[in-house]
C-alpha cells in the first residue's frame, strides 16, 4: 500500500487514539491535530517517539492549513457529561469543524471521513436503526448540541460531495468502549468498571431498562480504517458501525460486578433527560460493503477494559 500522510482530527481522544496506532501500523505518516478538550497526552505518549507521528494542538473550530492525503474527522466530545459542559462549543465543534475540514479537504483534495453517530437517530421509533431511519432528536433538548451537530455535519458532508465532489465517508459510530476511555469520562462502561474496581456504587441511571449495543474498540477502528481504506469512491455511506448484540444497562452493570467479582451495590439515580430508550444497529450494510463485522463479544471486551483501568488505578 502506498504510504499516506494521514491526518486524524481528535486523534489524543479514545478513539482516535486507537486509531492514529493502527494507521501507522499501516505504514502512514499521522499527523494528530487535538484541543485536549478531552484528549490526553496520556494515550498519545507511546506514539511521541515514533517518527511518523505528529501533534498540533489545535481547535478545529478555527481554520487549519496542513497538508494531508486524507483526513479522519473524529475532534468531538462524545460523552454526554463532557458535550453537555459547554454545549455551544460542541455544536461549533461538529458544525464549524467540519465546514474547516470540508474546506481543507476541498484545497488539498484529500478523501474525508467524519465520524458520525447513532445520536443522529435519537430516542430511535425504528428497531433496529437502518440508514435509512431519519431519526427523533429533540431539537431543543439537552442532547441537541451533540445530536443536532452531528446531523448537520452530515449534512455538510453531503453537501460539499454534492457541490464540490469531495471524496466522503460517513460512519455512524454505536456505543463503544475499551482501554484508554478516560477514568472520569462519564460514559457507562467506564463509569461501571471503575466503580466496580473501586468498590464504589454503581450507578444506574432510570430503571436500567434502556438498552445500548457495546462495541469492542478495536472492532470499531477496524471498521473506520476498512470504510475509508477498501470502499471505492463511489460509497460515501452513511454506514453504521456497531455491535448488534443489545444489553440492557442493568445487564451491563450485573456483568460488570460478576466480572469483576466486586462489593459494589448497584444503586438507582434519576434517569437524564432525552435519554434513548433503545439503540441496536442494523448492520447489514457495513457487512455488504465493508466485509465487516465485530467480532469480540461482550464479556471479552470487558475483559480487557477491566484489566486496563486495573493498570490505571494501580498508578494512579
Ligand atoms: P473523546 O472525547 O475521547 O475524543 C474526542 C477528541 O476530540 C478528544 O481528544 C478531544 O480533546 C478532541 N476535541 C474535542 N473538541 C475539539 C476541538 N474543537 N478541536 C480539536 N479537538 C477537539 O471521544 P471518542 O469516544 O474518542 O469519540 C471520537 C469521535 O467519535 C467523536 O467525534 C464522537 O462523536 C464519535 N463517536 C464516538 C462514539 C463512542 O462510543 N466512542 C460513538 C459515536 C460517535
Ligand atoms: N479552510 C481551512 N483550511 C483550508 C481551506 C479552508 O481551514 O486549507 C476553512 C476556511 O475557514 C474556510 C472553510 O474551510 O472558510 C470552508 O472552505 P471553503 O473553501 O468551502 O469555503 P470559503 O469559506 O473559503 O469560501
Ligand atoms: N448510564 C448509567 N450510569 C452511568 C452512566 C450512564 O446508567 O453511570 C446510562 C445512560 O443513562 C445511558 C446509557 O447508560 O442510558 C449509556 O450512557 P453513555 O453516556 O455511555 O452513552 P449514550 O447515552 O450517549 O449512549
Amino acid at each position: 500500500m502506498k504510504k499516506k500522510r494521514v491526518l486524524v482530527t481528535g486523534g489524543s481522544g479514545f478513539l482516535g487514539s486507537h486509531l492514529c496506532e493502527r494507521l501507522l501500523e499501516e505504514g502512514h505518516e499521522v499527523l494528530c491535530v487535538d484541543n485536549f478538550y478531552t484528549g490526553r497526552k496520556d494515550s498519545i505518549l507511546h506514539l511521541m517517539d515514533n517518527p511518523h507521528f505528529e501533534i498540533i494542538r489545535h481547535d478545529v473550530t478555527f481554520p487549519l492549513y496542513v497538508e494531508a492525503d486524507e483526513i479522519y474527522n473524529l475532534a468531538c466530545p462524545a460523552s454526554p457529561i463532557h458535550y453537555q459542559f459547554d454545549p455551544v462549543q460542541t455544536t461549533k465543534t461538529s458544525v464549524h469543524g467540519a465546514i474547516n475540514m470540508l474546506g481543507l479537504a476541498k484545497r488539498i483534495k484529500a478523501k474525508i471521513f467524519q465520524a458520525s453517530t447513532s445520536e443522529v437517530y435519537g430516542d430511535p421509533a425504528v428497531h433496529p436503526q437502518t440508514e435509512d431511519y431519519w431519526g427523533n432528536v429533540n431539537p431543543i433538548g439537552i442532547r441537541a448540541c451533540y445530536d443536532e451537530g452531528k446531523r448537520c455535519a452530515e449534512t455538510l458532508f453531503f453537501d460539499y460531495h454534492r457541490q464540490h465532489g469531495l471524496r466522503i465517508k460517513v460512519g455512524r459510530i454505536f456505543n463503544t468502549y475499551g482501554p484508554r476511555m478516560a477514568m472520569e469520562d462519564g460514559r457507562v462502561v467506564s463509569n461501571f468498571v471503575v466503580q466496580a474496581l473501586r468498590g464504589e456504587d454503581i450507578t444506574v441511571y432510570g430503571k436500567g431498562e434502556q438498552t445500548r449495543s457495546f462495541c469492542y474498540v478495536d472492532d470499531l477502528v477496524e471498521g473506520i480504517f476498512r470504510l475509508m481504506e477498501h470502499t471505492p469512491d463511489e460509497f460515501t455511506g452513511p454506514v453504521n458501525l456497531g455491535n448488534p448484540l443489545e444489553f440492557s444497562i442493568l445487564e451491563l452493570a450485573q456483568e460488570v460486578i460478576d466480572l469483576t467479582g466486586s462489593v459494589s451495590r448497584i444503586v438507582f439515580k434519576p434517569l437524564p433527560s432525552d435519554d434513548p430508550m433503545q439503540r441496536k444497529p442494523d448492520i447489514s450494510l457495513a457487512k455488504r460493503a465493508l466485509g465487516w463485522e465485530p467480532r469480540t463479544p461482550l464479556r471479552e471486551g470487558l475483559v480487557k477494559t477491566v484489566e486496563y483501568f486495573q493498570r490505571v488505578l494501580k498508578t494512579a
